[in-house]
């Protein structure tokens, strides 16, 4: 007898591009912090569709807006003017030091806006030849050919070579490197202020405000990718707020419409200059429907103050999982993580833990195959969080 996950499985097998290693589940519904699966077997969310559904799945505010606007207005394309977006705009700049914002419909497109604006605006407002972008190695920054260069892991690349000119990768956490690597065609150094996927490893206080005055020093623009940090992850509105710092640029996408596809990139008033009428585009980029869920999504993050949430929440459960490694030190290498971007690395591949742990209805990831990864939804109750604890502990001890 096959199952119907089976069923779903050769089907799937049948018609779809085997870009996914995907996990063996197949989800059914989803509520709050829970999953369901096709037999309707429970799960714990730890992961959130990885840091995107940030206030909890199929929540009826959400998707009274989202009714209401499509009943109104769904697509009409960036050459008319729409409330929604410009309200969604409104409300980022006011969390920021940013002025200006260009939407569009997930994080590689974000990026890919942020590198098109750093070049330009060296090359048209200032007037100097500068084309390189520098990221750090480990990183990530997207899977389209022009912001693969920026993502610093080769493995993203083999085969799909030639790449775009004009990035560099220099190793994470070394100022000289970096300091080597800005000359004079630097238009941005672009980096994650934690590294998600590669490992979630948080930029320490002191490179960041180096980095931040390197750039200054040297003319290059600083762009920071939140992508994955913002929105309250990392228990700050922006990751980089933790270190009062002001980049050029930054782009967001996963949390930004908890759940469908939006991306955004934000800058300062001068640096947004490089960019006039006809140089970038994108058809669907803060439609309707998607600004006006994005805009009650900034709404909630306020009103439940989930940003605090997950800055308190976050240090509790990094501080168990702390206590957890003093415990098992043969078994745990790190805890590490910032309000709720949290990560425990193992002292050995994870696969087999993450898969028991799957089983014991627990859903997070393995970056780096040593390191699980939790991406819990800022509303996640702190039982859950203690019931993984005691599972993983039970689950170490025993093996
Ligand atoms: C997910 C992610 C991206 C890419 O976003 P997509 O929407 O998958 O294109 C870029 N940068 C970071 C830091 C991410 O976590």
């Amino acid at each position: 007898m096959t199952t119907p996950f089976e069923a779903l499985r050769e089907r799937e097998a049948k018609v779809i591009c085997k870009t996914y290693g995907r996990y063996p589940l197949a989800l059914d519904k989803a509520q709050g912090a829970r999953l369901f699966d096709l037999d309707g077997k429970e799960y714990v969310d730890l992961l959130a569709g990885l840091a995107v559904v940030n206030l909890g799945h199929a929540r009826a505010d959400l998707a009274l807006v989202a009714a209401e606007q499509a009943q109104r207005l769904v697509h009409v394309s960036n050459l008319f003017y729409t409330e929604p977006q410009v309200r969604l705009a409104e409300k980022l700049v006011a969390s920021c030091c940013a002025d200006k914002v260009f939407f569009c419909n997930s994080g590689a497109e974000a990026n890919e806006a942020a590198i098109k604006l750093a070049r330009r605006y060296m090359r048209k407002v200032r007037g100097r030849d500068a084309f390189k972008i520098i990221s750090l190695e480990s990183s990530f920054h997207g899977r389209t050919l022009g912001t693969l260069g920026a993502t610093g892991q080769p493995k993203f690349r083999d085969g799909f070579e030639p790449l775009p000119a004009g990035y560099v990768n220099v190793p994470a956490g070394d100022m000289d490197a970096m300091a080597k690597a800005i000359d004079d065609q630097c238009a941005a150094v672009l980096v994650e202020i934690v590294q998600g996927e590669g490992g979630v490893n948080p930029m320490t206080p002191d490179y960041a405000k180096g980095l931040e005055k390197l750039c200054r020093e040297r003319d290059a623009l600083l762009i920071v990718d939140e992508i994955q940090t913002g929105l309250g992850r990392t228990g700050k509105m922006w990751a980089f707020q933790h270190f009062d710092m002001q980049p050029d640029i930054f782009t967001t996408a996963k949390g930004l419409a908890n759940g469908l596809p939006m991306g955004a990139m934000l800058a300062t008033d001068e640096v947004a200059r490089g960019f006039e009428p006809g140089t970038h585009a994108t058809t669907f980029g803060g439609g309707p429907v998607l600004a006006a869920v994005a805009c009650k999504v900034l709404d909630i993050l306020e009103d439940e103050q989930l940003v605090r949430r997950s800055a308190e929440l976050g240090a509790r459960t990094l501080a168990r999982f702390q206590g957890l490694a003093a415990e098992l030190p043969e078994k745990i290498v790190q805890a590490r993580g910032l309000g709720l971007m949290l990560a425990v690395e193992l002292a050995f591949p994870a696969q087999e833990v993450w898969k028991q742990l799957l089983e014991l209805g627990f859903v997070c990831n393995v970056t780096q195959e040593r390191t699980l990864r939790l991406l819990p939804p800022l509303v996640i109750e702190e039982a859950d969080l203690i019931r993984f604890a005691e599972a993983l502990r039970r689950l170490l001890t025993a093996n």
